[in-house]
């Protein structure tokens, strides 16, 4: 079972692998974006750790949604809506359960990557966020390590894929051949889910 130590870790392990990886985040989005995608997460992550460590939410549920709305109200891009959303609508599908299953954790994950899907507009192809996420979800029934090849497979998948949703797709054409800096974080957020189960 996963309990809240386990979300806890999650969210940890995120914070610090966006932090290592914010430069190469922002240089993804650099010829097909606004170069501030990395930025834009450790900034938005910081924020969650440290909020996390004041309000100390004590249920998996309750973790997820303090951390969304956290995101949602610090990071100013197109994504931080976008991963706010993700995990509020998948810590209100844990409910209030001091513990959930792994089963439990992918159907609610797969609530929150639909609430996205609606949102933003974006399908699978559109070269976004959503790419990695997708087969993440899919694969989670199998196991962790599954989801995490599983998005970060999806997330070069994105380079030949021209952009039909947010400031990428400005581009038309001109964005093929570029890796989605969104979808290279999604797959950040779900190696967090390996790390925080080997811990
Ligand atoms: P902004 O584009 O506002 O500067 P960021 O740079 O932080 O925001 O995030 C850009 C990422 O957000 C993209 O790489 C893409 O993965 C994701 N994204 C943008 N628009 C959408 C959308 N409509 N649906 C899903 N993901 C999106
Ligand atoms: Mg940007």
């Amino acid at each position: 079972m996963l309990d809240a130590d386990f979300f806890r870790r999650w969210m940890t392990a995120t914070a610090a692998s966006v932090d290592r990886e914010a430069e190469r985040l922002t240089a993804l989005d650099s010829p097909i974006g606004d170069a501030d995608h990395g930025s834009n997460l450790q900034r938005g992550f910081t924020a969650v750790i440290a909020t996390l460590e004041k309000e100390a939410p004590d249920t998996p549920g309750a973790i997820l949604m303090l951390a969304g709305r956290q995101l949602i109200s610090t990071v100013g891009g197109a994504s931080g809506p976008l991963y706010g959303t993700l995990l509020r609508r998948t810590g209100k599908a844990l409910g209030d359960a001091a513990e959930v299953g792994e089963e439990q954790l992918a159907e609610a994950l797969r609530a929150g990557v639909d609430a996205v899907m609606q949102l933003g507009g974006a399908a699978p192809g559109d070269k976004t966020m959503i790419d990695a996420l997708v087969p993440a979800v899919d694969a989670l029934g199998d196991s962790f390590g599954a989801a995490r090849a599983a998005a970060e497979q999806g997330a070069l998948a994105t380079t030949p894929l021209q952009a039909r949703k947010g400031r990428a797709s400005y581009l038309g054409e001109r964005s093929i051949g570029h890796q989605d800096p969104g979808a290279t974080s999604s797959a950040l957020l779900i190696a967090g889910l390996v790390e925080a189960a080997d811990e």
